[in-house]
């Protein structure tokens, strides 16, 4: 049905190659192209299908991307690089008449800051060129807002209160690790937080806020009130909502680590000068490096956390509004297990999650059920199709009526 390429052989990008490759109906070509060309390699030897392809690409260079497309012509490049490629992999897009997926909105790498405003730019030159981008299109976001848009859909006349709820409940049994790029991660986390209230966004101090939340078959866990992307669009398409709000949870060890790597300067992401030994032995040179990337360098690689990861992550949507005049609650989720994302995948649960829906949406793209000129969220498409593939592809869904949401 479609020619897809695929940027990142990271964590997220593993799980996503191994999706796309078991639905051969849908996706008859696979390219595999990052900035390291070994490890799309072993990424596609890892798969077992000979008729993957593999390239190198500098995704931060548009004349590399255009040269790739070009060659490739795929219909859909789906980003599961970093962030910071989004708008260089855009305009690649809009240059050769490719269209576009990815799972994290763009950020500049001297700012920690989401916003999709960078992004949404881009609205009239994708409908211009009769190309469709579709953002944000991990679990969260991503499936966050596939679950609000089927809720309105189906069970709501007016969403009132969103509450994205998203606890990692697993063990990977290192001292300290982040689950998914750790420069990426340690970005998002060390950020103020931000909520949506009756039509004002309320900043707090980082992590400021926090309760226990009860997560199905896990139990009671602190979560944290963070800002996260998909608010933005989420309280934009639907006005009815006067409380959005995204909680994550965090274990007492991780948040003692990430108090010292804060406190002694390790998060920082401007550059500082370094004496460096030359290669050579003959002395010293200053080069500049940001304390961040080095600290990346040192820190476990999330992709090597699934073999012994124990435990599971729950993600999901606690909604309140009306329905036919009556209050309503709403609760739809999914659970993950780290050990079964691992067996399948090589990658534990939190690379998972994003991977399978980041497949799902190039399929909805190619099937053209999720097809429209312009850039879009992934609420702006139809859920039902969506939510019909994640019971298929390994992250089924429960559904709560009117129970008690806690929030
Ligand atoms: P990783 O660090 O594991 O992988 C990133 C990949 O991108 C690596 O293969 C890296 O190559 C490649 N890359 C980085 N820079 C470039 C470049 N300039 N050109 C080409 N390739 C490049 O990250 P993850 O897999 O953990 O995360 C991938 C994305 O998924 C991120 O944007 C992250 O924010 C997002 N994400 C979204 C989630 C959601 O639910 N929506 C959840 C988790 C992650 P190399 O190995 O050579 O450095």
């Amino acid at each position: 049905m479609g020619k897809v390429l695929i940027i990142g052989a990271g964590g997220v990008a593993t799980v996503a190659a191994f999706k796309v490759a078991q639905n051969p109906d849908v996706f008859t070509d696979i390219t595999i192209a990052s900035r390291t060309k070994a490890k799309c390699d072993k990424l596609a030897k890892a798969i077992g299908n000979p008729n993957i392809k593999t390239a190198q690409v500098d995704a931060d260079n548009v004349d590399d991307l255009v040269k790739l497309f070009n060659e490739v012509k795929p219909d859909i490049v789906m980003n599961l690089a970093l962030p910071y490629q989004d708008l260089t992999i855009m305009e690649a897009c809009l240059k050769t008449g490719v269209n576009y997926l990815d799972t994290a909105n763009y950020e500049p790498r001297d700012e920690a800051h989401f916003e999709y405003s960078w992004q949404w730019a881009y609205k009239q030159r994708f409908e211009d060129a009769g190309l469709t981008a579709i953002l944000g299109c991990g679990f969260d976001p991503g499936v966050s807002g596939v679950y609000t848009a089927y809720a309105a859909k189906h069970h709501f006349d007016e969403i009132h209160t969103l509450d994205i709820v998203d606890c990692n409940a697993g063990n990977h049994h290192k001292a300290f690790a982040t689950n998914f790029n750790p420069e990426i991660n340690i970005r998002e986390i060390t950020q103020k937080g931000l909520y949506y209230k009756d039509g004002e966004w309320i900043e707090t101090e980082p992590l400021e806020i926090h309760q226990p939340i009860t997560y199905p078959n896990i139990g009671p866990r602190e979560s944290y009130l963070m800002h996260h992307e998909e608010l933005e669009s989420l309280v934009k398409n639907y006005p009815t909502i006067k409380l959005a709000r995204f909680w994550m949870t965090f274990g007492e060890q991780y948040l003692k680590y990430l108090d010292v790597i804060q406190g002694i300067g390790m998060s920082r992401i401007d550059e500082i000068e370094y004496e460096a030994p030359l290669a050579d032995g003959t002395g010293n040179a200053k080069v500049k490096i940001v304390p961040l990337q080095f600290l990346k360098a040192v820190l476990p690689n999330p992709q090597d956390l699934g073999e012994n990861y124990e435990g599971e992550t729950s993600i999901g949507c606690r909604i309140r509004g009306i329905k036919d005049g009556k209050e309503r609650t709403y609760y739809v989720y999914n659970n993950c297990s780290h050990q079964e994302a691992y067996k399948e995948t090589g990658m534990q649960g939190v690379s998972y999650t994003p991977g399978v829906p980041a497949m799902i949406g190039a399929m909805m793209f190619l099937k053209g059920l999720w097809k429209r000129p312009g850039v879009w969220n992934v609420e702006d498409f139809d859920p039902d199709p969506f939510m019909e593939q994640l019971n298929k592809q390994g992250l089924p869904w429960n559904e709560v009526f009117d129970g008690d949401l806690e929030l």
